[in-house]
């Protein structure tokens, strides 16, 4: 049985949600100009200040709904396209709320908003808004290049957010009306939309942050084997607590997990699925060691509890056209969504045909090996399953080194057109392996991958 859900038609709903978009940032500019004809005239830079601001602030509610992973905005994009739009978005807004001050001080002649220490409290607080705002994004964007570690950086980020908003909110609301209520903001429709937009940003802050707490019966899983796959690599599998309410995933999605154990933080973390949807098997994640987190996974028992948000993502097969072959390609463990993909094929008995090609350092590193030597064996789907070890022992009869264009041109037997190609691994790998698809000529579109990092 086929329980696998094919993902949310993604134009449609796509373009639904890019007019909504647009509309809240250009709605705040449009209304002041609408019910306000005579604000136009307050000469240019001053009116380009003024719509600077107001669309800023708009961007950055935007910005919470975004981070938010709400089910039915993420499925026609996939979080990690959202994120990395939501990453652009910040710093458009930190350009456009930095111009907002230089454009008025030009414009009106009041330098001294720029220059002076002491300035009236509604403009100090603007300025600490854009502190945070500065603060926010340089963390953001070199995260890594500062070494701040992950969960502390979240933390971090979802704090000054929140302080920042409420900085620009009240900065923005005081000054926006106006000494003799004669500004942009000071009708009170304009007021109310004001209030509505900073109550939504803030409202999906609360859902996003606590959203554990009223719904946790709904996500609660419980632990229901640990597996040791490698060396350093282990299955987790989970069954709901309550039969309800999950959203059946597609094969290659991924979700955030919590795991509910005294020897184990209480961090969210994804993981990609790597159970298939179909025969009823259970949850299943499985995980490398690679830090403070994942190291502690081998702690977990089976009858642990754990909170399970999700599924999300667009990489899966299912996407794409129905019938092209498929060509997977997977380093170390990197295989998880693959492997879904590749037990989905199996247990509803594709009659398409893949090809796996599964990237490791040793023999010792290979997981599944057994369960894809079993696929291979199958009649429906033909799998044909290729290891590649860079550091294989001397007895290594398979192919050894890095996977290189002619290698995969001869892999391909010469048929790159008309595929699907599904790559998965380490972000440095997973990059190089889609350049040398584009070069050996696959078209883009073609081209599906998924990174283990944002
Ligand atoms: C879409 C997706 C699917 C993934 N699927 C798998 C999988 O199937 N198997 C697997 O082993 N790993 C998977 N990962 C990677 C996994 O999430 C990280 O290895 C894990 O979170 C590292 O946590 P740590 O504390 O042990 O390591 P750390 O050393 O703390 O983190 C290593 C890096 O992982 C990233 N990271 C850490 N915590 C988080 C977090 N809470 N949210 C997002 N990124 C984080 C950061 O970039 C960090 O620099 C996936 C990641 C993503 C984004």
């Amino acid at each position: 049985m086929d329980l696998a859900p094919p993902l949310l038609p993604r134009r449609r709903a796509a373009i639904i949600w890019i007019v909504i978009y647009a509309l809240v940032i250009a709605g705040p500019v449009l209304l002041v100009r609408l019910t306000q004809p005579h604000q136009g005239h307050q000469g240019f830079l001053q009116d380009l200040s003024n719509n600077l601001a107001l669309a800023g602030f708009a961007i950055l509610v935007l910005q919470f709904v975004m981070a938010a992973r709400i089910p039915r905005l993420e499925s026609p994009f996939g979080l990690d396209y959202l994120l990395r739009f939501h990453r652009a978005m910040g710093l458009l807004a930190v350009l456009m709320l930095l111009a907002h001050p230089i454009m008025l001080a030009w414009g009106t002649g009041r330098w001294w908003l720029l220059t002076r220490l002491a300035v009236p409290w509604p403009v100090e607080l603007g300025r600490l808004a854009l502190l945070a705002l500065v603060v926010t994004v340089i963390t953001a964007v070199w995260r890594q290049a500062l070494r701040l570690e992950y969960q502390r950086w979240r933390r971090w980020h979802g704090r000054l957010v929140v302080f920042m908003l409420v900085l620009a909110f009240v900065h923005s609301l005081v000054l926006g009306v106006g000494g003799r209520g004669r500004g942009d903001l000071a009708p009170w429709p304009l007021r109310a939309v004001w209030i509505a937009l900073a109550a939504c940003a803030l409202g999906v802050y609360v859902y996003h942050r606590w959203f554990h707490r009223f719904y946790h019966r709904k996500i609660l899983h419980t632990v229901t084997s640990v597996k040791q796959e490698s060396r350093d690599v282990w299955t987790l599998t989970f069954a709901p607590v309550l039969p309800v309410g999950r959203r059946v995933h597609s094969p290659g999605q991924f979700h955030y997990l919590t795991i509910l154990s005294p020897h184990v933080p209480r961090e969210e973390h994804p993981f990609s699925i790597s159970s298939s949807p179909a025969a009823g098997e259970g949850l299943a994640s499985t995980i490398k060691i690679v830090g403070d987190f994942t190291a502690l996974i081998p702690k977990i028992k089976p009858g642990d509890r754990a909170y399970i948000r999700g599924p999300f993502g667009r990489f899966s097969y299912l996407v794409a056209s129905p019938d092209k072959p498929l060509v997977l390609i997977a380093g170390g463990v990197g295989i998880t969504p693959l492997m879904s993909m590749l037990r989905h094929l199996r247990d509803t008995r594709s009659r398409r045909s893949a090809l796996l090609v599964f990237v490791n350092r040793s023999e010792e590193d290979i997981i599944f090996r057994e369960e894809l030597a079993a696929m291979e064996a199958l009649d429906h789907p033909q799998v044909r399953v290729v290891h590649v070890l860079s550091r294989p022992s001397v007895d290594w009869r398979g192919p050894r080194g890095r996977l290189n264009r002619s290698f995969l041109i001869e892999l391909l037997r010469g048929q790159v057109l008309e595929k699907d190609y599904y790559v998965c691994g380490p972000p440095a790998m997973a990059e190089a392996i889609i350049l040398l698809l584009r070069e050996i000529g696959v078209p883009p579109p073609n081209i599906h991958s998924e990174q283990f990092s944002y």
